[in-house]
């Protein structure tokens, strides 16, 4: 029956991450730091726009590109917080989560055969998107010693006459790099020389924690060249939501506006008028979140290094990523390990590309108390794996 399911889809990996998940449903007592979402209800305000809408019969398909003042609210969003200007009537389409976004850009981008460049460790939805658009996604090594950014030496070492396309993610899932304006500017060289166009998924940007946030697009030569991408599931804690935006020139928007119009119509139009509520009066809240993480983090990873898991100190999203490589274990056999003889879940670093190998990643997206009782059975764990 497979052989009815067309060569792409079949030559796509399942995702590594559900795994660990199946795993960890089958037992008790299980402290899940694999889990890529927000731990925060979506705050009440936002709720409510939506419920508001759907009283008032705003329950039909929206324009294809999104609501109007959604649009709006979104370029005010951008040129406030990034500097970065799009206009809303040509430049901007709402979708279904950064998933549709990114989907369709890759889609309405690559062409079979085409090289895509993928920062590497990356969201495991990447490679496949690209694979299944019919293109090779290549890896670009961010490294640790530079902290996972992406350099223009490793983008330059990649590069072949097929290479089109440059697709990156910061702040990174799984790494929790953030990329600095000026770090944007270093790579705007080699984008430029080599006509690159860049795929930036900015979907945790409002989760960065020391320093200013950023945009890529905001460096003035990558503007024209650079794919926006965002959404309001990680920074208003709206992952059910399914609401995300791409930005781009008007000639690339307009082209991949086609792909949304046939599989999707519109985003979901509560989600829409949820979105205007969160960009309008929301910032307070994701403020908040963010401040409760910060916390997290610096109490998660400071415990990890003191567990004796190196661990760097993690600029954005909510991601910790130790190394495990002194243990003399996969991080593969060190998670599957750690889940079944300590109940706690991580999500192996190879998982997120070869740059991701000898990492586990740990979402500290979930209590204080967990955090603190992870750090100890993973304290447990190391003390029971040095003894052998
Ligand atoms: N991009 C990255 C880097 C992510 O980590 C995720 C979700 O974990 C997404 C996109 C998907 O976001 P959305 O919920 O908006 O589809």
């Amino acid at each position: 029956m497979r052989n009815f399911c067309s060569e792409r889809v079949r030559s796509i990996p399942p995702s590594g991450i559900r795994k660990f998940f199946d795993i960890a449903q089958e037992m008790d007592d299980v402290i899940s730091l694999g889990v890529g979402e927000p731990d925060f209800d979506t705050p009440w305000n936002i709720r409510e726009a939506a419920i508001r809408s759907i009283e008032q019969g705003q329950t039909a398909y929206t324009s294809n590109t999104g609501l109007l003042e959604l649009r709006q609210e979104i370029q005010r969003y951008l040129e406030e917080s990034f500097g970065v200007s799009y206009d809303y009537r040509s430049e901007m389409i709402v979708t279904s989560g950064a998933s549709e976004a990114l989907d369709i850009v890759i889609r309405g981008v690559v062409d079979p055969g085409d090289d895509v460049l993928v920062a590497d460790p990356s969201y495991i939805a990447y490679c496949s998107n690209v694979m299944l658009a019919g293109g090779r996604p290549v890896q670009v090594p961010c490294l640790e010693k530079d902290k996972f950014r992406l350099t223009p030496e490793a983008i330059q070492e990649k590069i072949t006459p097929k290479t089109k396309v440059l697709l990156c993610n910061f702040p990174n899932n799984p790494s929790g790099a953030v990329m600095s304006k000026d770090d944007y500017k270093a790579i705007a060289d080699v984008v430029v020389d080599n006509d690159l166009l860049l795929v930036s998924d900015e979907i945790y940007t409002e989760l960065t924690y020391d320093g200013q946030k950023t945009a890529a697009a905001s460096v003035d030569e990558l503007w024209e060249r650079t794919i926006t991408i965002n959404g309001f599931s990680k920074a208003f804690s709206m992952t059910g939501w399914r609401l995300g935006y791409l930005c781009a020139p008007r000639e690339i928007a307009a082209e991949i506006l086609k792909i949304h119009q046939y599989v999707m119509l519109s985003a979901p139009t509560g989600a829409q008028y949820a979105g205007i509520e969160a960009l309008k009066n929301g910032m307070d809240a994701c403020k908040e979140m963010v401040q409760e993480f910060r916390v997290r983090r610096n109490l998660f990873v400071n415990g990890l290094n003191r567990a004796g898991l190196k661990t760097h100190m993690p600029s954005g999203a909510f991601y910790a990523f130790p190394n495990v490589s002194e243990f003399g274990l996969s991080d593969e056999v060190f998670a599957e390990r750690l889940l079944k003889e300590h109940h706690v879940a991580v999500v192996p670093g190879s998982v997120f590309g070869d740059a991701g190998k000898d990492h586990l990643r740990c979402s500290y997206a979930t209590s204080r108390d967990d955090l603190m009782k992870a750090v100890e059975r993973i304290e447990e764990f190391i003390a029971d794996i040095s003894k052998n």
